[in-house]
């Protein structure tokens, strides 16, 4: 525990194993830095592979009694867990927002998001069952049980720090797995802040450990050849994850992919424009456009293509962009350096392909890593900035003419994570739906994060479902028992 620059009293700054907070072995520490001005925040524990393995010798230990607890003992905790973030939501609010960037407002809204899992995942702890159903060619019965898959290894990124972590957590917990979290380096503290919770509800030793590192990759490797682990949720780049995923073969882990996204926002000739025009905003600036979910490609028809676009930059330029700390911010710096120049680049490669920005589009002079909120039409089907998942709150509108049309360029991406469809025609609607190729559609809305939903992608955007019914089921194992009558 340590003051620092974050301004809140015995916020935890060291690794969390075994239910005990201790710096690495080696003592190295990483910094967190703020991404409105680059300056230092605080320095967390940088742990190495062997306190990794630490960790995970504490996750293994603990299983077999986790697993054993009453599911109701499982869920009280969650619950109570529930509570006590409720209770501290202005601190959390304020970790996430200093850490992250992200203005005020939106990191209150991800603490109400990201709680939700933990309410959730408490309900849903209760309700796992089995089967018992007779042989169809009769003579014996199939009883089938559900078990959790063992100790997972949690790897989160910096975008939504306490979401990505309790919509994994809260449902390794209630199904009975142990877990060593792996937070993104860049935002260490809000994980950090959410173990410390879990350890005041009574959560035991060993069951949830927070291992902050600045080697990842090795840390990762380390753990997945170790046997003992069982099952790997990562959330990230797609990049990263196939990394994983190759690196899961040799035990065999159970895996949980939730990677990246590019995702097509499509605007009908009947689509209610005011609508579409508040879901394109939500849609794409929720978190500054730092979200997988987020609108990457604006999809309109010809005929409402101009009017579209000019409301969506009036609204756009309206947004007024600072330091996520400071009264009335809308939009915050994006996460670092690197982030910010690879957004400017795919807009400069845009106007070069002979895109014309509506407004946005020039990095601001002074400190931090703000990136205006830009909007570019007559962009190129071709250009990159719609190949490549642009991460920053930019939106690039094209149009088309026919539905079919809409419908195969939406399609033609590697990404299949969600796509948005505006339209006021109820058989419109449901066929396109239907046609687009996506673990997700927002039909007539901007959002579709929702605990109580079955959050995932397919194709290159991953596998697995997070929240709903099935988010349970990622970290439970099947087996089944005949029995002859
Ligand atoms: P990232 O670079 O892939 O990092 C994600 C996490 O993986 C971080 O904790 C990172 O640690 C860790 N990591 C990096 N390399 C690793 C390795 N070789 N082995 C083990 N762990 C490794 O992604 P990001 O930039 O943080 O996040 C943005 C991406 O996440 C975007 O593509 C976004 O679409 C995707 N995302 C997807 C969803 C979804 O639900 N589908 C939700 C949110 C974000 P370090 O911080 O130390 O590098």
């Amino acid at each position: 525990m340590a003051s620092n620059a974050v301004g809140i009293e015995g916020l935890p700054t060291q690794l969390f194993v075994n239910g005990k907070w201790r710096d690495a072995a080696d003592g190295r520490r990483l910094t967190v830095d703020d991404p409105a001005d680059g300056s230092a925040l605080v320095e967390v524990a940088d742990a190495s592979v062997d306190d990794a393995r630490e960790a995970l010798d504490a996750a293994v230990a603990a299983q077999h009694a986790w697993a054993a607890t009453a599911p109701r003992e499982r869920a009280e905790l969650l619950r109570a867990a529930y509570e006590l973030v409720n209770s501290r939501a202005e601190d959390f609010a304020r970790v996430i927002s200093l850490e992250m960037g992200k203005p005020l407002a939106e990191a209150r809204g991800e603490v109400l998001y990201g709680n939700e899992f933990l309410r959730w995942f408490s309900e849903e702890a209760v309700r796992v069952h089995g089967r018992w159903m007779q042989n169809p060619a009769g003579g014996s019965r199939l009883l089938t049980m559900k078990r959790p898959v063992g100790p997972c290894l949690l790897i989160t990124p910096w975008n939504f720090p306490l979401a990505m972590g309790t919509r994994k957590l809260g449902a390794a917990l209630a199904a009975g797995c142990t877990a060593v979290v792996k937070p993104a380096s860049q935002t260490p503290l809000t994980m950090l802040l959410l173990a410390s919770v879990l350890d005041e509800v009574g959560v035991p030793a060993g069951v949830v450990n927070v291992v902050t590192t600045s080697s990842s990759g090795e840390v990762g490797e380390a753990l997945m050849a170790d046997d003992r682990l069982r099952k790997v949720s990562f959330t990230g780049s797609t990049a990263v994850g196939k990394t994983l995923v190759r690196q899961s073969a040799d035990n065999l882990l159970r895996v949980s992919m939730e990677l990246g996204g590019n995702a097509p926002f499509l605007v009908f000739e009947d689509a209610d424009l005011d609508a579409a025009v508040e879901g394109a905003m939500a849609a794409k600036m929720r978190n500054m456009g730092e979200a997988c979910t987020a609108a990457n490609r604006f999809l309109v028809h010809e005929s409402v293509a101009q009017e579209f676009s000019e409301r969506l930059a009036a609204q756009m330029s309206a947004l007024s962009v600072g330091r996520g700390q400071d009264d009335g911010v809308e939009v915050g710096p994006l996460i670092d350096e690197k982030a910010r120049n690879g957004v400017s680049a795919l807009v400069a490669d845009a106007v070069d392909d002979g895109a014309r920005v509506l407004t946005g589009g020039e990095v601001p002079q002074g400190p931090g890593w703000f990136y205006p909120p830009t909007v570019l039409v007559d962009v190129p089907e071709d250009s990159e900035i719609n190949r490549e998942e642009i991460f920053g709150p930019v939106a690039p509108v094209t149009s088309f003419r026919t539905e079919e049309e809409a419908i195969e360029r939406a399609n033609s991406s590697e990404y299949g994570l969600v796509a948005y469809a505006y339209t006021r025609d109820l058989t419109r609607a449901l066929r396109v739906s239907e046609a687009l190729q996506f673990g997700m559609v927002g039909l007539n809305t901007g959002v579709v994060s929702n605990a109580a939903a079955p959050f995932g992608g397919v194709k290159a955007s991953g596998f697995g479902r997070e929240g709903g019914f099935e988010g349970i089921e990622e970290y439970l194992d099947v087996s089944y028992v005949a029995i002859p009558l």
